[in-house]
């Protein structure tokens, strides 16, 4: 299909809840917007696009979500400026990694016409409900799932294709304290770390629920082999500060390929700040919190932007980090931010006019 020519029918709602939404006091991803975009694939092909008053959906007991965990999705955002102009940000950037995911987990990838003009139909019927409170706006999930039946283990003949979104603020309420993982393992060399496929996530909970009963708010992966280098959080890459020195570990087949990551190494390359990706060993964290030299560690991602992160624990001991005046974390942040909200020059073209 031509994008020119790619039409998406829009049903609109009868019943918008708009009115019934404090947008002063959002919580993240609770709130459903009117409408959401659905696309089906069946014999062989993906069809019927459209945008739909936001709605359940029925499906067999028997579908292979349900028994084989073919899913994936997707994670951006839409901002609103001040004068009321609407903006996403690299979007193709999603729409590229999502077929990524859906190649590895045997799932039909999704035309790149369908996906883009799916997202912009969509976020203009809903444009109304982009948030304009500063740290708010609207998160955007894009998702596939096996929506075909059988208990053969085995890819399924028919997927559904959703786009949904919520009006959200931030992420995380209050400080984050990291634990370096010991134990468990988020992903695995020749796996599926590298897609955002549910499982990577659904893994990932019991230990973070650890972590969290000892009093942090999430947990820092390690390879899978001896836990010895830091890798990604549960919805975050990791940058540490050492010295003035911007370290990140190498994306893998095992760490997502975040897109707020890439932007930070690119805004960090233009502006001269000194930047290694490598990998990055707990020992070498270890002692440059030891000798001072250790100065931040923050996450990067779509829902949490940049998070600071306060303290990190390993080996059953507390690391508080120090609080900066300049922050490598609150300047990217506000580089970003203003390339997101269209604040700012845009010199990588970054915002994508909705
Ligand atoms: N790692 C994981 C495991 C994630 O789920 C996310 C969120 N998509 C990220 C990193 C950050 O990626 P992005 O900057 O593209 O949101």
């Amino acid at each position: 299909m031509d994008l020119s020519t790619l039409q998406i029918p829009v049903q609109k709602t009868t019943d918008s809840q708009l009115a019934n939404v404090d947008f002063s006091n959002l919580p993240f991803g609770k709130v459903n917007t009117d409408h959401m975009f659905i696309c089906t694939f069946k014999d062989g092909s993906w069809q019927d696009p459209k945008v739909v008053p936001y709605q359940a959906i029925s499906l067999d007991p028997s579908a292979k979500v349900f028994h084989y965990g073919q899913t994936i999705f997707e994670g951006m955002k839409a901002y609103k400026d001040s004068k009321g102009g609407v903006w996403l940000f690299r979007p193709e950037e999603n729409q590229k990694r999502l077929n990524i995911s859906a190649k590895r987990l045997a799932i039909p990838e999704v035309p790149k016409d369908i996906f883009m003009e799916g997202l912009k139909t969509l976020v203009e019927t809903d444009h109304e409900w982009i948030p304009r409170t500063e740290g708010s706006s609207l998160y955007i999930r894009p998702f596939i799932f096996a929506s075909g039946r059988g208990f053969h283990a085995s890819p399924a003949d028919e997927y559904t294709f959703i786009i949904a979104c919520s009006p959200s603020g931030s992420y995380f309420a209050g400080k984050v304290g990291v634990r370096i993982e010991e134990t468990y393992s988020r992903a695995a060399n020749g796996g599926v770390g590298y897609a955002k496929a549910g499982g990577n996530y659904a893994g990932q909970f019991y230990p973070t629920q650890l972590a969290v009963a000892d009093g942090y708010q999430q947990v820092i992966w390690t390879d899978d082999n001896a836990h010895e280098y830091i890798e990604e959080a549960g919805a975050m890459n990791i940058f540490v500060r050492i010295g003035d020195t911007l370290l990140t570990s190498p994306t893998s087949d095992r760490i997502l390929d975040g897109v707020t990551r890439k932007s930070i190494l690119k805004l960090a390359e233009a502006e001269n700040i000194p930047t290694e990706v490598r990998k990055i060993s707990v020992q070498e964290l270890l002692e440059a919190q030891k000798n001072g030299a250790l100065k931040e560690m923050f996450g990067s991602g779509t829902a949490a932007v940049i998070s600071p992160i306060s303290s990190f624990g390993y080996k059953g001991q507390r690391y508080e980090l120090p609080q900066l005046e300049e922050s490598y974390a609150a300047h990217f942040k506000k580089r970003i931010t203003d390339i997101q909200y269209n604040r700012a020059e845009d010199p990588f073209d970054w915002r994508y006019p909705v």
